[in-house]
C-alpha cells in the first residue's frame, strides 16, 4: 500500500463538479481509496494566460497500484471526463490530474516524472499538499512548507 498525492485542476465547465466526479471515479476503483481532499482554490492561469481561471486542489490516495498504473488510471479518468489534448500545452482543460508524490519515490521515466517536475514552483500545487499534511516532504527530505515559504508571491 502506497500513499500518493494527486493534484486536481479544472478551468472549463462546472469545475467543482468535474473535480468531484474525478475523485468519485478514482475512489470507485478497487485498488484506489481517496482518503483526504484539500479545499479547492481559484488560481490565475500560468504559462498560457489567455484562458479562464483554474480551480485547484489536491487529494491523498491509498493505492496498491504502481506509479505507472496509477498515472494510467489518472489519464483514463481525464479522458472519460472530456479532456482533449488538442489545444496549447498548459491550455484550458476540463480536468487535470497530476501525480505529485508517490510514497517517497523518485521516478524519472519517459512519460512519468515523480515528484511532478513543476510541483516545487507552483503555489497552487504546494499549498493544498501542505494543507493535507503540513509535514510532507520531497523524497530528498526538503519540506514542502519550507519550499512554499521561499516562493515569490506571484508564483
Ligand atoms: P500538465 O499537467 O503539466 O499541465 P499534462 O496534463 O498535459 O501537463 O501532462 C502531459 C503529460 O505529462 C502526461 O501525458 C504524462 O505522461 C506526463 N507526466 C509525466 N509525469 C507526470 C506526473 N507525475 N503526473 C502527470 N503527468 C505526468
Ligand atoms: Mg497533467
Amino acid at each position: 500500500m502506497t500513499i500518493a498525492y494527486v493534484g486536481l485542476g479544472a478551468n472549463l465547465g462546472d469545475r467543482r463538479a468535474t473535480i468531484e466526479e474525478a475523485l468519485a471515479r478514482l475512489d470507485a476503483e478497487p485498488d484506489i481509496s481517496v482518503t483526504a481532499t484539500s479545499s479547492l482554490r481559484e488560481t490565475a492561469p500560468v504559462g498560457y494566460t489567455d484562458q479562464p481561471p483554474f480551480l485547484n486542489g489536491a487529494a491523498r490516495l491509498e493505492t496498491t497500484l504502481g506509479a505507472r498504473e496509477l498515472l494510467d488510471r489518472l489519464l483514463a479518468v481525464e479522458r472519460a471526463l472530456g479532456r482533449e489534448r488538442t489545444g496549447p500545452r498548459f491550455g484550458p482543460r476540463t480536468i487535470d490530474l497530476d501525480l505529485l508524490l508517490y510514497g517517497g519515490e523518485t521516478i524519472d521515466e519517459p512519460g512519468l516524472t515523480v515528484p511532478h517536475p513543476r510541483l516545487h514552483e507552483r503555489r497552487f500545487a504546494l499549498e493544498p499538499l501542505v494543507e493535507l499534511d503540513p509535514a510532507l516532504a520531497l523524497p530528498d527530505g526538503r519540506s514542502l512548507a519550507a519550499i512554499l515559504g521561499t516562493l515569490p508571491p506571484d508564483l
